[in-house]
């Protein structure tokens, strides 16, 4: 990978060999063990991170703590001049952010680049929404009186966030909760922290510039006991948690129990619906990306084709002659198309859904495997497959994180299909391709797709900053980014002032003394 220019990367960005995994800002400290940073691309280690003990994240807290007192008095605007500096630092450390995104988390440089640019787009929006925090004003039933609500800053935000997008959703995150008033720490995903140290890095030096107080970006390192620090403390009110199903369940109701907010962004299994009028072409293209980008490792990737049984061998057969066009190889070499999976627990995983989908009764069309010899040293280099299943295998049911797509059959009706699509616990991203306008606001309508994201002729990986993003069902229910997910990161005040001498109770009632 050195040839692909990573060591420069790692200096541009103050990666050192051993870094201190718990920071205010400027601050670095930790006292906790080490983990290691291995790459899935080549196998090497990286560089190694110090973990944060409770002792560190008391420090943290306290620091955190008293920069949201004085944040929070920071007009909304100015706050948004320090996100549209940051910005303008993510543009400059672009190219080294996105090799280690690539080098660490094992996509591909092009989809490492897209990630930061996702971060700067977003800081952009950020700068934007600086100014547009509105609430609603009312008219009042009682005479004499105004109504209005505003929106207030929240608190210290807790992040919680998976390998698979190691920078941009921490941004996604920090960039809105910054502007609102708030001040965010930071548990990246113990697979990806020399990301996490990365990205604290450039926000550091931001807000040293401007001469801010330690304690507006916060980070801490190591696995989910450390997460469990956030989600049980009643000083953090509202803890963002990107990940597993499983781990949303965890920590939802740590949360839950403490009457805090969470905002959950886990697990889908994500289909596209393919219908008599589809555009072949688009869907091969569609469908593939969407299956092996990132390896199968997006949580928008596309888990399940569900299409017609007029179309299915032409669909079939486009899908797998285009597979076999698929360069697997290190994601720095911009020639292929397909990096490693994270680690080798994630290839036992992979394989496992491979083997299992065949003892439930579904047909291996295009093999998998684990790749070996040159090139493949790390063990995480696996060939994407495809299956014919049945949607109600439990496999089916279950996200594998990895390259594998089941094809599923329907007849009849586009109804058929929906059923077929929102026959599964998870809810984020959907789509369909169609030339048939009636099918596609079907699947559109009130009782069409169940999903957080619906898509027509586009697949389903992938989104724009934009608009809010986010999934149903067991997928946790949160937005975050575009719209109005700002909302979730403050508090709501409704205010009613009476500029009259009289004093007028609501809904009519009489209290007369
Ligand atoms: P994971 O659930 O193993 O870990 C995610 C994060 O949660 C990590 O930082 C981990 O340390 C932390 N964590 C785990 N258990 C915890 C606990 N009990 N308390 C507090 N923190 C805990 O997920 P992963 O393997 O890193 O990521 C893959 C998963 O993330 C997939 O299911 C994918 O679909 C999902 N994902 C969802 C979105 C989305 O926006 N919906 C985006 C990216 C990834």
């Amino acid at each position: 990978a050195q040839e692909f220019g990573i060591q420069d990367a790692l200096t541009a960005l103050g990666i050192k060999d051993i870094n201190e995994g718990t920071s205010t800002g400027s601050k670095s400290f930790s006292s906790g063990e080490i983990i290691e940073s291995i790459s899935p691309v080549d196998g090497v280690l990286i560089a190694k991170v110090k973990t944060t003990t409770k002792t560190d994240y008391e420090k943290v807290m306290d620091t955190a703590t008293s920069a949201f007192n004085a944040w929070r008095t920071k007009p909304a605007p100015q706050r948004g001049e320090i996100v549209r500096q940051f910005g303008n630092k993510l543009r400059e450390l672009k190219e080294p952010l996105g090799k280690l995104v690539s080098y660490e988390m094992g996509k591909s440089y092009q989809e490492g680049l897209g990630e930061v640019q996702e971060m700067i787009d977003i800081c952009d929006f950020a700068v934007g929404l600086s100014r547009q925090l509105h609430g609603l004003t009312m008219h009042s039933e009682r005479p004499g009186h105004r109504m209005y609500e505003q929106y207030h800053p929240l608190g210290p935000v807790g992040i919680i966030s998976a390998f698979n997008f190691p920078v941009a959703v921490w941004a996604w995150n920090t960039a809105l909760a910054w502007v609102c008033g708030d001040v965010c720490i930071w548990k990246p995903s113990e697979k990806t922290p020399l990301c996490g140290i990365a990205c604290q890095n450039i926000a550091a030096a931001v807000f040293k510039d401007n001469n801010l107080p330690e304690g507006i970006s916060c980070l801490i390192n190591g696995d989910y006991k450390v997460g469990e620090f956030m989600s049980h403390d009643g000083r953090i009110p509202l803890v963002s948690a990107t990940g597993s199903i499983r781990m949303g369940k965890i920590v939802a109701q740590a949360v839950a129990a403490r009457l805090g907010k969470s905002l959950l962004e886990l697990g889908g299994n994500n289909a596209i619906i393919v219908t008599p009028d589809a555009d072949i072409k688009m869907t091969v293209i569609g469908a593939v990306f969407g299956a092996v980008g990132t390896a199968g490792q997006r949580c928008t990737s596309t888990r399940r084709l569900i299409i017609h049984e007029s179309i299915y061998d032409k669909v079939k057969e486009a899908v797998t002659t285009a597979y076999k066009q698929l360069r697997i190889g290190n994601p720095l070499d911009e020639k292929n198309h397909v990096g490693p999976l994270i680690d080798t627990d994630a290839v036992k995983n992979y394989e496992q859904a491979l083997k299992k989908v065949v003892e439930e009764g579904g047909k291996v069309i295009v093999e998998g495997g684990v790749l070996e010899g040159k090139g493949f040293e790390s063990g995480c280099y696996v060939k994407p497959a495809i299956a014919e299943a049945e949607n109600s295998y439990d496999i089916v049911q279950h996200e594998t994180f990895g390259p594998v797509l089941y094809l599923l059959k329907y007849s009849g009706d586009v109804e058929n299909a929906i059923a077929i699509q929102n026959g599964v616990v998870q809810g984020l991203s959907s789509a369909i391709m169609t030339n048939n306008l009636r099918e596609a606001e079907r699947f559109l309508s009130a009782y069409g797709s169940d999903c957080g994201i619906a898509n027509v002729n586009i697949g389903t990986s992938g989104a724009e900053i934009g608009g809010a993003f986010g999934g149903e069902k067991e997928t946790g229910g949160g937005r975050e980014s575009g719209s109005d997910a700002w909302k979730v990161y403050m508090r709501r005040q409704t205010n009613t002032i009476n500029y009259t001498t009289e004093l007028p109770l609501a809904q009519g009632i009489k209290f007369d003394l």
